[in-house]
């Protein structure tokens, strides 16, 4: 590994909704978004293209409207639309830092974000803008992991950074288990078989049947993502 010179050329960034929450209890906070662009700004300058994956959680989820007893499908088109909001406060944040971006919805919403036509999110990258995905994959029964491994295969991100709020992947929920010790490495396999909670069963497995690697890191740890691209051990990997 040369120092300071990124582990990765392409990647896909997994942001869930709840990133975005910063101090608050609920909804979005913009500050956080300025402090997740700030850091995204030194990745780009490093010549790394990126694309993110935007989820929703902050705002509402599907699994949510269906314990209220709402039709699963509608309370997955109210996720999928979250997504779009954070989507939009993300790509004002990365612009107030002078980055170029385009924002995509899988969901067709003409007015604020393009649909997702392939090729035209490549030439996006190659030509050095930043890449927001939202509304997941566009259909009900998906979550926005299982859209961000798609997302990223069909881009050719070499790796899935999946930030969250925990530092990686442990034996067990270290805030219940104080036993429990975090993962540096693990393979699919392990975490299908262990059921360890990285991502959905869906994206795993699409991960593990296309050598994807997920790296599972801690957000709120200042310069955890560039870390993360330089190729140095923060969280845990999955390969
Ligand atoms: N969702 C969906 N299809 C997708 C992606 C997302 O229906 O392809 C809906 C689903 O209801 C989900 C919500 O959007 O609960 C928000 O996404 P997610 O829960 O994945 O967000 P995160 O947990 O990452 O904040």
């Amino acid at each position: 590994m040369d120092e300071g010179k990124p582990a990765y050329k392409r990647v896909l960034l997994k942001l869930s909704g709840e990133a975005l929450l910063g101090e608050l209890p609920y909804g979005l906070d913009f500050k956080k978004a300025l402090s997740i662009a700030r850091e995204l700004k030194q990745i780009h300058e490093l010549g790394v293209d990126i694309a993110i994956m935007i989820g929703g959680g902050n705002i509402f989820r599907g699994s949510r409207g269906v314990e209220e007893g709402m039709d699963r499908v509608s309370a997955d088109h109210i996720g999928l639309l979250a997504t779009v909001i954070n989507g939009i406060a993300l790509q004002d944040a990365l612009e107030k830092e002078g980055l170029n971006t385009r924002l995509i919805s899988a969901i067709e919403i003409r007015a604020v974000a393009e649909p997702f036509i392939r090729r035209r999110v490549l030439r996006h990258l190659e030509k050095r803008r930043i890449v927001i995905f939202t509304a997941g994959l566009g259909s009900p029964y998906f979550t926005t992991d299982t859209a961000a491994v798609l997302r990223a295969l069909e881009i050719k991100a070499e790796v899935i950074l999946k930030a969250t709020k925990v530092d990686g992947v442990y034996t067990a929920d270290p805030l219940i288990d104080k036993e429990a010790t975090r993962f540096e490495s693990i393979k699919f396999l392990e975490v299908i078989q262990q059921e360890l909670k990285v991502m959905d069963s869906t994206a795993i497995s699409l991960c593990k049947d296309n050598d994807l690697p997920i790296i599972i890191f801690n957000l709120n740890i200042p310069g955890n993502i560039k870390r993360a691209v330089l190729g140095e051990k923060v969280g845990t990997k999955v390969f």
